[in-house]
């Protein structure tokens, strides 16, 4: 079935029991439980060992969480899933149960801040190597694995916030024929957009916090498996590492999911409409869209995406002192640092979501200090641009009167 239709209804389908009358909840429970009772010692210890079993501690598995978590898996295209905390902890603790010292790692180069500064702790405290590459084609893989020491390839399907789209497929059949377990975080597309698992990925990491959750009400992260014996087998490791989600925030999140196709389209349309008058704005210098004809991704991403999604960013003519103020003068959208949400939000990368990156590693992953990041909300495209519009306006005048100060900022 459609995506629209799979939304809605494989969320609909609660765990748990019958209503007296007969009856099954539509809305899934929210089961606000940290620990569950047995009458038997036995069935008790049982439990702790499968992780599919009776729920005995919600750190352990929750019946809420696990219909997120379900629910996850099927609009992914994946056998089964975890739900995290946060999308750091999904990363974090995918990272931490496959990698070993001595493993040798290839990241795409421009990934989210808080990937690289995890990748960037495992190498300089645990003796992982991490290799960047660009992720436009095969043979640059070929070039850099390791047989038998590449243990891990990291991909985001759309990087934040430059919008490169690395070649899925190429990389994908490269990884599996060296048995490279292979790591895609898909935040930025989300299942509607793209679907790693179908590409080759082995796990799909998500920050549900952005689109899947939908209203920045809510912290939450996800990995889906390929396959389940992948899930099984770090699944202890992720109960210790205990960065488990919570019920309350999985519900939230499940909330959200039946919108996500309808929220994805208007995302979409929004960037799209904002990239192409950006780009024949006198202020701006270039955009990046990866749906816009002339980005760097415009042929991958036509092919393994089917929607440029809600980012854009983009460089002012005037600089940094330009993007401080625009970020400053927009009224519809506001400035806060995350995306993915129902409301139209912007953002400077390199001062915040990427100020892990030193000014080497930001050139070299295509972030411009004074890049200004839009997450293009659900409002109507026309509002949206009108505010962008004013704001430029408010920045070419607001920049001319720039301080060396305010220049500063944006460093
Ligand atoms: N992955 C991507 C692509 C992100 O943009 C973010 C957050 O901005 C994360 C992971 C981290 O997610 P969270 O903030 O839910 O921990």
């Amino acid at each position: 079935m459609d995506i629209h239709t799979r939304a809605v209804h494989i969320v609909n389908d609660p765990p748990g029991e019958a209503t007296r009358s007969g009856g099954h909840p539509l809305s899934v429970p929210i089961v606000q439980s940290s620990a569950f009772a047995f009458d038997s010692a036995d069935a008790l210890a049982d439990a702790m060992a499968d992780p599919d079993g009776p729920y005995v501690y919600s750190r352990r598995g929750n019946p809420t969480v696990r219909a997120l978590e379900r629910t996850l898996a099927g609009l992914e295209g994946g056998a089964s899933a975890l739900a995290f905390a946060s999308g750091m902890g999904a990363i974090s603790g995918v990272f931490l149960a496959l990698l070993r010292p001595g493993d040798h790692v290839l990241a795409q180069r421009c990934l989210y801040g808080g990937t690289y500064a995890v990748l960037s702790d495992l190498a300089a405290r645990y003796g992982i190597e991490v290799e960047y590459l660009a992720g436009d084609d095969r043979a640059e893989f070929e070039r850099l694995v390791r047989p038998g020491r590449t243990r891990l390839l990291h991909l985001e399907t759309i990087a934040n916030p430059t919008g490169h789209v690395p070649d899925l497929p190429g990389l994908l059949a490269a990884a599996r024929r060296h048995g490279v377990t292979s790591v895609v975080d898909n935040s930025l597309a989300s299942p509607v957009l793209c679907r790693p698992v179908e590409h080759g990925a082995d796990i799909v990491v998500h920050s549900t916090t952005k689109y899947l959750a939908g209203h920045s009400d809510v912290l939450g992260g996800a990995a889906v498996f390929a396959d389940d014996g992948l899930r099984r087998a770090i699944w202890p490791r992720t109960v210790e590492l205990g960065a488990a989600a919570d019920p309350f925030a999985a519900w939230l999140t499940l909330r959200g999911l039946p919108t996500l196709p309808l929220r994805m389209r208007q995302h979409c349309v929004n960037a799209g409409l904002l990239a192409r008058r950006l780009a024949e704005h006198p202020a701006v210098r270039a955009v990046h869209w990866p749906w816009l004809a002339g980005h760097p991704s415009y042929d991958v991403a036509r092919k393994v995406l089917s929607g440029g999604g809600g980012m854009v960013s983009f460089e002012l003519a005037g600089g940094r002192a330009e993007g401080r103020a625009f970020i400053e003068n927009v009224r519809v959208a506001r400035l806060a640092l995350s995306l993915g949400g129902v409301e139209t939000l912007v953002a400077h990368p390199a001062s915040t979501s990427h100020r892990e990156l030193d000014e080497r590693a930001l050139a070299a992953a295509g972030i411009g200090t004074g890049l200004v990041r839009v997450s293009a909300g659900i409002e109507d495209g026309e509002d949206l641009w009108r505010d962008i519009a004013q704001a430029l306006d408010a920045a070419r005048g607001a920049a001319a009167h720039s301080t060396s100060d305010t220049a500063a900022y944006l460093d």
